[in-house]
Order: C-alpha cells, then structure tokens, then sequence
C-alpha cells in the first residue's frame, strides 16, 4: 500500500514546540501551472447518488444491447469494467458498441441533488494557471455536472473520453495524448483523483499527484494496478480545504 508524503490534514502546523514558527509545512505547488481534475468523485462527491444512477442506466443498457436479463446485465457490466477500465471499452472491445449510443444512453440522469459549491469555485480561482478536467466520461456529462455545480466556466478545457481515443485511465497513451494536446509541461502539472491507479501515469509523467481518498468500491472495483509510495504524493478527503491550504505560485 503507498503512503503519500503528506495529508492535508498535517499541514498547516506551524507552531512547533516553545512557540517557535515551523518553516512552512504547507505543500508546496509552487512549481505547478497546470492543474488537473479528474471529475466524478473528485470535484463532487458522485457516490452519494450519482454513481447508481450511472450504473442502474449502464445496467439497462447491456440488458438491451445484449439482449440479456438484469442480473446478468448487471454481471457482465462489472466484468466489463474490470478487465476494459470502463464498461463502454468492453462494449467496444468485444462487441462493437456505437460509443456515442452508448454515452447518451448512460449519463441521462437526474442531477438535481447537485447545488453550487461556492467554496470549491473560490479555491479553483484562487490557483495560478490553467485549469483541466480529464474524465473517463463525456464531455456533455461533465458540463452538466460542471454547471449543476457553479463551476462551468472555471475550466480551460474538458478532456473526456474521446480525447482519449476511447482508450481510459489509467492507459498511459491518453495521458500523453492529452497532454501535448494541452501544450502542458507535466512537471508543472498537478493531477488530482479518486482512483489510485489513475495517478500512476501522471506521476510517471512527471506531474504532482493528489489523491481523493474515499472508500467507493467504484475505486475498487476496476482494473488492478499497482500503486507505489511514490505514485501518490498528497492524499486529501477534503478538496477545497486542501487547496486553500497549498503553497501556490503569487
Ligand atoms: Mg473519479
């Protein structure tokens, strides 16, 4: 199991023993213009209701394309996601799915537990530089989710799952991929997500990982990838306490 060099939760001690100022134990990201958000998970808390909404219409969608009952549906899917990284690269890989039926299908579902997070739109703002979404997901999701959230026009750009060629986190090509798309130099990015395995190509890259950490079994229940203690530099639960309480460039 990794263990991150800091938690947020340590930072921010600055008065040592007899009173004396600690330097600075903040983390620093002072080197980082770049700053990357995995969406689901990360920018909102989606296994509070969202995710079985996703995975209910994941359900029926297999029930339909394979012409199979619910129970079966539902196996296959997990499988599917378990050895592909997301249902729909299964769909694709082993059956020929339209991936734009099947994206349309999936996220058409109720937002209206989601309000403005006001805090979170505060603390994107204050970071220096651009600001990224890299999601397994599409892009229509992602704005929705974005807007639901107050946070639509805090965002450089969105890259989803077809600027991943349909090739999921954590494949390595994507990364690449989207990075020189981004004209991003990856020591000066910093990528946060839920998902452990989809830090590792980001660190490899060079980039300052953060993870999101939660007990969602949508975390679990993926493709396995190892995940060293140097994969993950911060862990967080809170993501707006974190990045007020991060060293940024002035
Ligand atoms: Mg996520």
């Amino acid at each position: 199991m990794f263990r991150p060099m800091t938690e947020v939760a340590q930072a921010g001690n600055r008065q040592g023993a007899g009173g004396l100022l600690q330097p600075d134990a903040r983390p620093d990201f002072g080197h980082v213009s770049a700053w990357v958000f995995d969406l689901d998970n990360t920018l909102y808390r989606a296994d509070n209701g969202i995710f079985a909404q996703i995975e209910a219409r994941m359900t029926e969608f297999v029930m339909r394309f394979l012409d199979m009952p619910r129970d079966a549906a539902w196996t296959r899917q997990k499988d599917l996601y378990r050895r592909y990284g997301t249902t729909l690269n299964g769909l694709m890989q082993e059956h020929g799915c339209d991936a734009e039926a099947y994206l349309e299908y999936v996220h058409d579902i109720d937002l209206s537990q989601l309000s403005p997070d006001s805090g979170l739109a505060a603390a994107l703002t204050a970071l220096p530089g651009r600001r990224f979404v890299f999601t397994n997901g599409c892009s229509a999701h992602a704005g929705r989710i974005l807007s639901r959230l107050g946070l639509e026009r805090l965002f450089d750009d969105v890259w989803d799952i077809r600027s991943l060629d349909f090739r999921p986190k954590p494949d390595a090509a994507g990364y690449a991929a989207v990075v020189a798309a981004g004209g991003i130099d990856a020591r000066a990015a910093a990528m946060f997500d839920d998902i452990p395995r989809n830090l590792v190509p980001a660190r490899a890259l060079g980039m300052t990982t953060v993870w999101l950490k939660n007990d969602s079994l949508w975390s679990s229940e993926g493709p396995h990838m190892d995940v060293a203690s140097g994969d993950i530099d911060h862990q967080t639960d809170n993501l707006t306490h974190f990045l007020h309480n991060i060293r940024t460039a002035p």
